[in-house]
């Protein structure tokens, strides 16, 4: 497999798994609650589905077609084992952005205002309920745009919205950028102007989780992606600049001074969070194309998590690099939900570096609760390799490294057990320990003693070469029933 041209356009995307019986279209009329979510679960990780008049709804809902490491791989046009090299490589050179005019943008063909009180965001799309517990519905694709209020230059992020009324909705905003633009403004008594962007390419969504410095456009990470300038056009109502060729978009702001009641909704670490008084977003005016497509992610499936695992993996992987060169490759475990666990492989030079990469891991990311450090010959993609090096090569007494009291993820329920109800002050949510273990072997030993085994040929066979044709089966009934006697 060779680098290809990148995919550009969702519409061309989907199009792609459809001709390759990787998109499944469901029959029309699935139930927007729990019913459409359900279908998609089951589908997540081997094939993209799409649910045509999903409620009646004229707007068809995808999920889903980000939900295996290869498809993404294929989207950027590398092959998998590039993929994070692919993504730092455009992170370290971001490409800007290109303005259509007013008439350009597809996303801009349709637009409806909410300021004459009639327009009515529960109407307008077809928006899923997912969880068992969640309490109603919520976009969960959606990619929020906001400019920082000191420099103007843009943020992207997804966060979880819910559906509160006709014009509002309530979203969580965790302590990263969006959250810091939000409190710049308020602290003026100023709303912060925003765009939800929704069905948008794979590598304009990918780019969007990018752990980039406050200041940094992820759309232009996008465009660097894309290998061209991203099309983009300015909101309606506000002085966002959004994706020209998105489905639908979203424009808004989160009002100063106001918390209501959000939540609960289940999240990524397949626990739901609780509901609180969180900020709220009123929306001016929708804009979309003429026949838009609606895109939900199901929490906590593959879609979800591997969308936040690349660009974190990318972004350690090349932080690590810069002061350990032995670092060859890192992985977020699937049972880790793709953010907490990190798996490290690298080329050991000195005893105890591994600990000092240890350390280096949890500084890259606030999320990361547990490090491996493995050796060059431990696959960190395979969880077995993994827990095999850390039966052969740990000792818990010499080779584990703990933190407490550490900044950790406020959605990691374990951080809650130290607070009278689970209900940790705002200053103290995410309060958490780190853990590292240290599963190199010792850089000298004596004899055999961490020769692995290995059978000579094993892995360079060509198999087919040495399996007998089909025409031979009759040995099998001659060879068996020799051995009978
Ligand atoms: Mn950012």
């Amino acid at each position: 497999m060779t680098t290809t041209t990148p995919f550009t356009s969702l519409r061309d995307w989907l199009r792609h798994l459809a001709a390759t019986d990787r998109l499944t279209t469901l029959k029309p009329g699935v139930a927007l609650k729990h019913e459409l979510a359900a279908i998609a679960k089951r589908l997540d990780g081997r094939q993209a589905a799409l649910f045509p008049e999903p409620d009646g709804h004229a707007i068809p809902v995808v999920s889903g077609f980000m939900s295996k490491r290869a498809w993404i791989a294929e989207a950027m046009g590398v092959p998998e084992p590039q993929l994070l090299q692919r993504f730092s490589a455009a992170a370290d050179h971001p490409l800007p952005w290109r303005e259509l005019a007013y008439g350009e943008a597809p996303v801009q063909q349709l637009v409806h205002h909410f300021s004459d009180g009639q327009a009515d965001i529960r109407t307008l799309l077809p928006i899923p309920t997912h969880s068992e517990h969640d309490d109603g519905a919520y976009i969960t694709a959606g990619l929020v745009i906001a400019r920082n209020p000191k420099t103007g230059v843009q943020n992207v992020s997804i966060n979880r919205i819910q559906i509160h009324d006709r014009d509002r909705m309530g979203i969580l905003m965790l302590p990263r950028h969006l959250h810091n633009f939000f409190g710049a403004a308020e602290a003026q008594g100023q709303a912060l102007e925003i765009a939800i962007v929704i069905g948008v390419d794979p590598l304009t969504a990918l780019a969007s989780q990018a752990i980039a410095p406050i200041d940094c456009d992820e759309l232009e990470i996008a465009g660097a992606l894309q290998g061209r300038p991203l099309p983009v056009v300015k909101c309606i109502s506000n002085e966002v600049r959004v994706p020209a060729d998105a489905e639908i978009v979203i424009e808004g702001r989160i009002l100063p001074g106001l918390r209501e009641p959000e939540g609960p909704f289940g999240e990524f670490p397949k626990y739901y969070s609780a509901r609180e008084d969180r900020e709220v977003i009123v929306i001016d005016v929708m804009t979309q194309r003429r026949a838009p497509i609606f895109h939900t992610i199901i929490p906590a499936e593959m879609e979800h998590l591997l969308l936040g695992a690349i660009p974190r993996e990318a972004t350690l992987l090349s932080h690590l690099k810069r002061s350990f060169p032995g670092v060859t490759d890192v992985h977020l475990s699937v049972g880790g939900v793709a953010r907490y666990h990190l798996h490290v492989q690298m080329v050991k030079r000195r005893e105890g570096e591994p600990k000092n990469v240890i350390l280096g891991a949890f500084g890259g990311h606030y999320d990361i609760k547990q490090v491996i450090v493995v050796d060059e010959d431990v696959n960190v993609h395979d969880p077995a390799e993994v827990e095999w090096a850390v039966a052969t090569r740990f000792q818990a007494d010499r080779d584990l490294v703990v933190i407490s009291g550490a900044q950790g993820s406020a959605l990691d329920p374990s951080t809650t057990t130290q607070f009278p109800g689970n209900k940790p002050p705002l200053e103290m949510q995410g309060l958490s320990a780190k853990m590292g273990l240290d599963a190199t072997k010792p850089l000298s030993s004596a004899g055999h003693v961490f020769t692995r085994v290995r059978i000579p040929g094993a892995s360079e066979l060509d198999l087919d070469s040495v399996i007998a044709a089909s025409g031979h089966a009759a040995l099998i009934g001659t060879t068996l029933s020799e051995t009978d006697h």
